[in-house]
C-alpha cells in the first residue's frame, strides 16, 4: 500500500506520539489520582532501541513528525539520545516534546542539539498557588524558567498547554498578558474526564475566548506549525498567540491523525482505544522492520475504514483503562 495514502477521510495518518515513560515527577489533578499509581515494571517499558525500531516502521508507513510525551518525558534517563537516534531516520521526521518544563531549564541547548524542534510545556496557571494546587507538587517558577529557556534557545514554537477546570482556572487574562511580552502560543484546551472525575466541568474553548476579548481587539492568526486542532488569534500587538483546543465540546473524530505508541508499546490509533495492538511483544518476538510496517499499515488502514463510526459517545472517556499519563495525551 502506498503510505502517503492512508488516512481518515482526507486527513493523512502522519504524526506518532511516543510515550516513553508512565512516570511523572508532577501528580496533575486532572489527569491522575493523587495515590494509588503502580509504575510498570522496568522491563515492560519498551528500550529507546525498541522504540527507534517502531519509529523508523512508523516513517515508512507515512509517519512526517513525532512527539516525546509521557508521564513526564524528562524524567527518564537517556532522553536526549533518544532524539538524537529518531533525527537519523531518513525521511528526517520532524520531532516535538510534551512537557510539564520542570526539568527543562538548562537543557533546551543540548535538546536541540539533538534534533528537537518544538517544545510544548504544559502550565496550567500563572498563579503559583493555583499552579500548586493543579500540579499537586509543582513549583511554577521552575516551569517558567524551562519555557523561558525553550524560547531563548530558539526551539519553534514554544506552545503552552493549559487544561481549563471551571472554577480553579478558568480566568485565560495572565496569559493574554504573557503574550504581549513573550513569542509562546498559548492552547486553552477542554478537560477531558479521562479518568473518574466527573466532579470537574470543562469551559468552552468559546468562552475562554470571550474572556480574553476583556483584554482588547483578537485578531486572528494562523496556527504556528500550520496544522493542529487549536483555533488561534492573538491581541493585537503581541508577540505571541493565543488558542482553543475544543476536544470535548467539537469533535475532532474525523480530522484525526494521530496515531501513539504507550510506554509499555502498545500501539493505539484512537485515545479511547482499550488495548491497542500489543508491539512491544512483536519486536521482542522478533518482528523486522518489514512486519512492523505491515502491522502499522494494518492499523492505519483500519482507522481509515473505521473514520467517524468510533467517535467517543457520552460517557466514553470514563471507560478507558489507562490514565492519561500512560497514554501521552
Ligand atoms: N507530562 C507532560 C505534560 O504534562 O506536558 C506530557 C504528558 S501529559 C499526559 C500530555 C498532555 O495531556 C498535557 O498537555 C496535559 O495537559 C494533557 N492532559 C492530561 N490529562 C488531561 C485531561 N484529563 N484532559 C485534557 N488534557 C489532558
Ligand atoms: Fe504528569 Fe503531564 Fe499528567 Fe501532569 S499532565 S500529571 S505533568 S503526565
Amino acid at each position: 500500500m502506498d503510505a502517503d495514502g492512508l488516512s481518515t477521510g482526507a486527513t493523512p495518518i502522519d504524526y506518532l506520539r511516543i510515550s516513553v515513560t508512565d512516570r511523572c515527577n508532577l501528580r496533575c489533578i486532572y489527569c491522575m489520582p493523587a495515590e494509588g499509581v503502580h509504575g510498570l515494571d522496568h522491563d515492560d517499558i519498551m528500550t529507546y532501541e525498541e522504540l527507534d525500531l517502531f519509529a523508523r516502521a512508523a516513517v515508512a508507513a507515512g509517519i512526517t513528525r513525532i512527539r516525546l510525551t509521557g508521564g513526564e518525558p524528562m524524567v527518564r534517563k537517556g532522553l536526549t539520545g533518544f532524539i538524537e537516534m529518531l533525527s537519523r531516520i531518513e525521511p528526517a521526521p520532524r520531532l516535538s516534546l510534551t512537557t510539564n518544563g520542570v526539568l527543562l531549564a538548562g537543557r533546551a541547548a543540548e535538546l536541540k542539539r539533538a534534533g528537537l524542534g518544538r517544545v510544548n510545556v504544559s502550565i496550567d496557571s500563572l498563579d503559583p498557588e493555583v499552579y500548586r494546587h493543579m500540579t499537586r507538587i509543582g513549583d511554577l517558577d521552575s516551569a517558567m524558567a524551562g519555557v523561558r529557556d525553550a524560547v531563548e534557545q530558539g526551539l519553534d514554537p514554544v506552545k503552552l498547554n493549559v487544561v481549563v477546570l471551571k472554577g480553579v482556572n478558568d480566568d485565560p487574562t495572565a496569559f493574554g498578558e504573557l503574550t504581549r511580552e513573550l513569542p509562546v502560543h498559548v492552547r486553552f484546551i477542554e478537560f477531558m474526564p479521562y479518568f473518574d472525575r466527573k466532579d470537574r466541568s470543562y469551559v468552552p474553548g468559546h468562552v475562554i475566548r470571550e474572556r480574553l476579548g476583556g483584554l482588547g481587539p483578537l485578531e486572528e492568526a494562523e496556527s504556528p506549525e500550520g496544522w493542529g486542532p487549536a483555533e488561534y488569534f492573538r491581541l493585537r500587538g503581541a508577540v505571541g498567540t493565543l488558542g482553543t483546543i475544543s476536544s470535548v465540546s467539537c469533535h475532532f473524530c474525523p480530522s484525526c491523525n494521530r496515531l501513539r505508541v504507550t510506554a509499555d508499546g502498545r500501539m493505539r490509533t484512537c485515545l479511547f482505544d482499550s488495548d491497542g495492538v500489543d508491539v512491544k511483544a512483536a519486536i521482542r518476538a522478533g518482528a523486522d522492520p518489514g512486519r512492523l510496517r505491515e502491522i502499522i499499515e494494518g492499523e492505519l488502514e483500519r482507522k481509515r475504514a473505521e473514520g467517524d463510526s468510533r467517535k467517543p459517545g457520552p460517557g466514553s472517556s470514563h471507560r478507558a483503562t489507562d490514565h492519561m499519563s500512560r497514554i501521552g495525551g
